[in-house]
C-alpha cells in the first residue's frame, strides 16, 4: 500500500509517502518514496520543498492560500512527468491517508478510520487542544473535500498510547468534579514517538514486550519522558496540555500554578498572555535569552554565558529527576532510551543527564556517547552497566503509515 502520511500544523503541511503493508513490517521492508514540507501556508510566500525518493528536491516560493491548496500543490507536483516517485504517478496510486492528530482525549485510545462521526468527535477534542487539533482538522477536511470516501483516511492520535496510564497517575489532585465535568486530567503526548522507540528497543535487544521496563526520552523542541512497562505507557510527563513536565525549547514544563495569578496581579498581562509566555517564551529560550536551539545554547555556554550554562543544567536536571521518578515507580528499569533532535544528537546533554546516576545503575560510555549522533542507533553505556542507555532515532511517520495499514486491514496489534 502507498500511504500518504500527513502532519498538518497551523501554517505548515508535512508529508511522506510510505510504501508498506502487513507482511513487510517484520523485516522492516517499508519504504519512504517521497516526502515534503510546505511552510507559511496561507501566505503569498509559502516555502515549498518536495522530494521523490533520493532525488533532487523541488524547491519554490509561491502563494499557497490554505491547507487544501497545499495538498493540491503536492498533487500537481506528483503528476508532473519529471517527478519520479516509485510506483506513484498520481493520486490514484495512493491507497490510504494517515493523519497525525494531537489530541484524542478519552474518546480515542487507538488509531481509527475517519468518517463523519469520527470527525465530529475530533472536533469535540479541539476544546482541549486549541493550538493543535484545529490545524490537524484542516488537513483532514481538505483531504475529505478532495478525496471524499474514495481513499480510506485514518487518524492517529498522540495521546492514544498513554490511554493505558492508571487512574491514580492521570488524575490531578483537584476536586474530582473537574475530571468528571470538564475532563481535566493528564493525557500525555508524543505517544507515537514513545511507542515507536519502545518497539525498536525490543526489536534491537530481542526482548519480549511483557518483560521490558524502559524510560523513553523524546527530547526535541517539545520534550517528554515516558515510563513503559510491558509495552504500555504507565506514566508520562506531559499533562492535559503539552505544557507540563520537562523543560522544553520555549515551554516552562512543571511550574507552580500560583505563578500565573501572581504575574496577573503584577499586570504582566491577561491569563491568556501569561500562558502564551509559558508556552512560547519560556523553557531554555526564556532562561538563556539565546533562543530555543540547544546548539546555540551550548555555544553560549562554551563562551561563558552564565544563563546558557544555567539553561543546560536546568534542562538536564529536570530529565534526571523524571528518570529517577520513573525508575522508582516501575521498581527499576532495563533501559533508558533517548530520541528526537536533542536526544539523538545532543551528546553533551545526554552526558549531563546520565552523569551521577551510577547509584541507579547507569554507567555511560563517553566515547560511544560522542559517536552516536546524526541518525545512528546504539547502546551508549559500558558493558557492565546495570541499566542500559540507548539512542534510537524516532520515526513517527513510519508508525503513522503502519497504523493506517493496520486500521484498514482490521489488525488489532502486531507488536
Ligand atoms: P521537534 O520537537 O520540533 O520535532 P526535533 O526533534 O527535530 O524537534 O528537535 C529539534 C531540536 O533538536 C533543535 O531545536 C535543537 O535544539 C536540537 N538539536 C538538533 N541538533 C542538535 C545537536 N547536534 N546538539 C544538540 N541539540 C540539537
Amino acid at each position: 500500500m502507498n500511504v500518504f502520511v500527513l502532519n498538518c500544523g497551523s501554517s505548515s503541511v508535512k508529508f511522506q509517502i510510505i510504501n508498506t503493508d502487513l507482511e513487510l513490517f517484520e523485516a522492516d521492508g517499508d519504504k519512504m518514496i517521497a516526502k515534503g514540507l510546505i511552510e507559511k501556508v496561507g501566505t503569498k510566500e509559502a516555502i515549498i520543498n518536495l522530494q521523490a525518493g533520493g532525488g533532487e528536491p523541488f524547491k519554490a516560493v509561491e502563494p499557497v492560500e490554505d491547507h487544501r491548496a497545499a495538498i493540491m500543490r503536492i498533487k500537481a507536483w506528483m503528476e508532473e512527468p519529471t517527478t519520479k516517485i516509485e510506483g506513484v504517478h498520481g493520486w490514484d496510486d495512493l491507497h490510504a491517508i494517515g493523519h497525525r492528530v494531537v489530541h484524542g482525549a478519552e474518546r480515542f485510545t487507538k488509531a481509527v478510520r475517519i468518517d463523519k462521526e469520527v470527525l465530529a468527535k475530533i472536533e469535540e477534542c479541539c476544546d482541549l487542544a486549541p493550538l493543535h487539533n484545529p490545524a490537524n482538522l484542516k488537513g483532514i477536511y481538505a483531504c475529505y473535500e478532495i478525496f471524499g470516501e474514495r481513499i480510506p483516511q485514518v487518524a492517529v492520535f498522540d495521546t492514544a498510547f498513554h490511554s493505558t496510564m492508571p487512574e491514580d497517575v492521570y488524575l490531578y489532585a483537584v476536586p474530582y468534579d473537574f475530571y468528571s465535568k470538564y475532563q481535566v486530567r493528564r493525557y500525555g503526548f508524543h505517544g507515537t514517538s514513545h511507542r515507536y522507540v519502545a518497539y525498536r528497543y525490543r526489536k534491537l535487544t530481542g526482548k519480549k514486550r511483557e518483560d521490558v521496563k524502559i524510560v523513553t526520552l523524546h527530547l526535541g523542541n517539545g520534550s517528554s519522558a515516558c515510563a513503559i512497562q510491558a509495552g504500555q505507557s504507565v506514566n508520562t510527563t506531559m499533562g492535559m496540555t503539552p505544557l507540563e513536565g520537562l523543560i522544553m525549547g520555549t515551554r516552562s514544563g512543571d511550574i507552580d500554578a500560583a505563578v500565573v495569578e501572581y504575574l496577573f496581579a503584577k499586570g504582566v498581562g491577561s491569563v491568556t498572555d501569561i500562558f502564551n509566555i509559558l508556552n512560547k517564551k519560556s523553557g531554555v529560550a526564556g532562561v538563556s535569552g539565546i533562543g530555543n536551539d540547544m546548539r546555540d545554547i551550548e555555544k553560549g555556554a562554551d563562551e561563558g554565558n552564565h544563563r546558557a550554562q544555567l539553561a543546560l543544567k536546568m534542562f538536564a536536571n529536570r530529565v534526571k529527576k523524571y528518570i529517577g521518578a520513573y525508575m522508582a515507580e516501575m521498581n527499576g528499569c532495563d533501559a533508558v532510551v533517548f530520541t528526537a533532535g536533542i536526544g539523538e544528537n545532543g551528546a553533551r546533554i545526554r552526558s549531563m543527564i546520565c552523569s551521577g546516576l551510577e547509584a541507579l545503575g547507569i554507567e555511560l560510555d563517553e566515547e560511544l556517547n560522542k559517536q552516536t549522533v546524526r541518525g545512528k542507533t546504539g547502546r551508549i553505556t559500558k558493558p557492565g552497566s546495570r541499566v542500559e542507555v540507548w539512542v534510537i532515532p524516532t520515526n513517527e511517520e513510519l508508525l503513522l503509515a503502519r497504523d493506517s495499514v493496520r486500521v484498514i486491514r482490521n489488525v488489532e496489534r502486531l507488536w
